[in-house]
Formats: structure tokens, sequence, C-alpha cells
């Protein structure tokens, strides 16, 4: 459990209570988006430590929505979500920034890198927020680099990298501080199949190193590739199944 800092952490009494909370859980999630439109309906959901799960399902069935959620970037309209065991609708905007630093990492399918900057710079700005002091940053993004095998690209700009390279410059960002969750929005998206399949290679490998991860997906071909899928149908969670180990 990191330190979350006396004045920027969540509220004491409100944290885990226990030494072995799960990663996340959500329970009874509703969430209504305006307009009416019922995203999520009822969703429970419980992430253990070292998870490799997909949640996968059709366009419109809530998947991005349970991410924004889980991500804590959104708040349910009813139920409860806890990272670590915290409550999140205890926390405040400023704690719940902290936490998110903290204890979550976060890949894009487009990846969201920063241009004017180099990959190991690009790596050091998922440090910002977490309290980590400027001179370890530049160190721990290199250790992050060398991790998603990069560390031979660490002064090349976006630009000088192809598409499976920068995302594994953002998936090293994601890792970079440690979190407890890495959440991936569709990370193969944008990628040809040979870039696809390496990234899914390093987020399963990452996986069996102990990062625990959830992959948000469309593709049925990916999610039959790890261990748990959730499928979301109209923002319910039609299965939740598991298998031994990764295909
Ligand atoms: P998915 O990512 O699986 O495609 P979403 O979570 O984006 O699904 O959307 C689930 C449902 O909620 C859809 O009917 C969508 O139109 C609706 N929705 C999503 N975001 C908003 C929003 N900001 N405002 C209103 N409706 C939304
Ligand atoms: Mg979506």
């Amino acid at each position: 459990m990191p330190d979350l800092g006396r004045a920027r952490g969540p509220v004491p009494g409100t944290g885990p209570v226990g030494g072995t909370d799960p990663v996340l859980v959500v329970d009874d999630v509703t969430k209504l988006h305006p307009g009416g439109v019922t995203a999520l309906d009822r969703v429970t959901l419980r992430v253990d430590e070292g998870e490799l799960l997909a949640i996968v399902g059709p366009s419109g069935s809530g998947k991005s929505t349970l991410l924004h959620i889980m991500g804590t970037l959104d708040r349910p309209t009813t139920g409860t979500v806890r990272v670590r065991g915290y409550d999140v609708r205890t926390l405040g905007d400023r704690r719940l920034s902290s936490l998110r630093a903290r204890m979550l990492g976060f890949v894009f399918q487009h990846f969201h890198l920063t241009d004017g900057l180099d990959a190991t710079e690009n790596v050091a700005t998922g440090l910002l927020y977490a309290g980590v002091p400027h001179r370890r940053r530049r160190p721990l993004a290199r250790e992050a680099l060398a991790r998603v095998g990069l560390d031979h690209r660490r002064s090349h700009h976006p630009q000088q990298l192809s598409g499976g390279e920068r995302q594994r410059v953002a998936i090293a960002r994601a890792l970079v501080n440690r979190p407890a969750l890495v959440l991936a929005d569709e990370p193969t998206g944008a990628l040809d199949e040979a870039n696809g399949k390496a990234v899914l290679d390093l987020l399963v490998e990452l996986n069996a190193q102990g990062t625990t991860i959830a992959v948000i997906t469309h593709d049925r071909d990916i999610a039959a590739r790890l261990p748990r899928r959730v499928e979301l149908r109209d923002g319910r969670v039609r299965s939740d199944a598991r298998e031994g180990s990764a295909a």
C-alpha cells in the first residue's frame, strides 16, 4: 500500500482495513448518462492482484463507461467503487487525483504521447502527479522503458517511432509508477496485426511478471487470449469466465 500522503491522500477511515484488499471492486454500479441512457446497469466486478482480464462487448455495450468508472475518471450514479479498499465516493477531487496518479496506469488506443518530448520524458510524465521527486523520475522512466524493450529508443521522439513502439512507450508510462492496476482501452486498435500482437504479447508478459491489467476491447480474438473475460451487453455483465491460464 503506497503512502498517499497526509495532505493529498484519501480520508482516514475510508481506506483498507485488511492487508488483502482486492485491487478494484465495482459493486452494483449503475451509470445514467445525460438524456437518460443507462450505460451501466447494476454492474459488479472484482479484480484481484495479478489478474489479466478482458472487458469485451460490442459498441455501445458500456465498455468505455466502465473503464472511466474503474479508472476513477467518472463517478457512478449509484453503487460503490473501491480501489485497494479506498471508497472513491468519499474522496474529493484532489484526493481522487492523488489516488489515480499513484495506483492506476492508463493506456489508450491512440497512445496520447507528447510530440515535443522524447521517450524518456514521455514516460516520466507518468510520475508528475505521483509525488516522485524530480531527480528520481528519469532513472525510473529508463527502467520502465527497459521493461518494454525500448531502452535503445529512449531519446527518440514519438514521430521517430513506429506505432507499436509508441504504444510500448505509452505502456512504459502507465507502468512507471508501479500502479496497482493498468487499464488499457483498445490498446491494439490503432495498430496493424503484427504490432497489435506484439503489444498484446507484452501485456501478457508484464502480467506474468506481476502487473494487474484490464484490457477493454471489442475484439474477440484478443479477449480469447486472456485468462479472464468479462462480457458486457447493454450495460450488464453477461458473463465472467476464467481459465487456468492464457491460451
Ligand atoms: P462502448 O464503449 O462499449 O461502445 P459506451 O460506454 O461508450 O459503450 O456507451 C454506452 C452507452 O452510453 C451508449 O448507448 C452510449 O451512446 C451512451 N453514452 C456514452 N457516453 C455518453 C455520454 N457522455 N452522454 C450520453 N450518452 C452516453
Ligand atoms: Mg468505447
